[in-house]
């Protein structure tokens, strides 16, 4: 099943008045997915893998910030701005900001094609706040996928990740032939190293993620909605298994 559609999230990436170029096709049970897990577990790669089987759009928090950041100055607003420093600290940026601007892009909470919330919710408020806002429109999540991994392999995968400043695609040295240097296998673009992936940000994420994400775990445990997978082996095979999983949660619940 590949059901990928061309859609460029103008919606989520830029926010309002930009619209998207293609809507997601409307899909007759949209997935409508949360994927937790510490940073540099693969949350990324595997929305990205399953908006390609699944159709749903891959909705990252993190993306809008680094959007927005790199906009200039006078485009940005004042929250954005501070948004953007905080994230560059490695420090979560305030929940108020952060559900004003999910909250501003509710369209594509509600979109027909379903979702996969990437880094969205990360505290307690913020998941309370999509709750309830998700009640009110009468929206339910299919299921909030949380992927495991040891935490000295989330470090190397973090301070090894590489991003291609053209195509955006995503590497890891120990994968590049000519390791740090290497250009994009993909487009022969400049790798460079997220300024939040250099080790002083790191051990802030690390921590802002035990304190206030992995709590998350358990919220959604209560809700039932919890399906936990093995964030080990190659991107497809977490992937299957990933699907597996929703599939088995699903058929469980019907
Ligand atoms: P990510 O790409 O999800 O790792 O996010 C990169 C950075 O953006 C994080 O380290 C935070 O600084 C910020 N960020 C993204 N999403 C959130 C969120 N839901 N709550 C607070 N900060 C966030």
């Amino acid at each position: 099943m590949n059901v990928q559609n061309n859609n460029d999230r103008a919606e989520w990436l830029q926010g309002p008045p930009a619209v998207c170029s293609v809507k997601p096709g409307e899909a007759r049970t949209p997935w409508r997915l949360v994927l937790l897990g510490a940073p540099g577990v693969g949350k990324g790669t595997q929305a990205d893998l399953l908006h390609q089987r699944l159709g749903a759009c891959h909705l990252s928090t993190g993306d809008v910030f680094r959007a927005a950041g790199s906009r200039s100055d006078c485009d940005q607003t004042p929250a954005m701005r501070a948004a953007v420093e905080y994230m560059r600290r490695g420090a979560l940026v305030p929940d108020l900001t952060v559900w004003e601007m999910v909250r501003e892009r509710s369209g594509c909470i509600g979109c027909r094609g379903g979702f996969l919330l990437d880094g969205f919710p990360r505290t307690l408020v913020q998941a309370e706040a999509l709750k309830q806002y998700m009640e009110t429109e009468h929206l339910a999540l299919t299921a909030v996928v949380d992927y495991e991994l040891p935490l000295e392999e989330i470090v190397a995968r973090l301070s090894g990740r590489r991003t291609c400043e053209k195509c955006r695609s995503v590497f890891h040295v120990s994968s590049l032939p000519s390791g740090d240097q290497a250009p994009c296998p993909r487009c022969g673009g400049k790798l460079y190293q997220r300024e939040d992936d250099r080790p002083e940000s790191i051990a802030v994420r690390l921590e802002a993620y035990r304190r206030s994400t992995a709590p998350l775990i358990q919220f959604y445990k209560n809700l039932g909605l919890l399906v936990s997978v093995a964030a080990t082996g190659s991107p497809d095979e977490i992937c299957d298994r990933t699907i597996a999983a929703l599939e088995s949660a699903v058929a469980a619940r019907s």
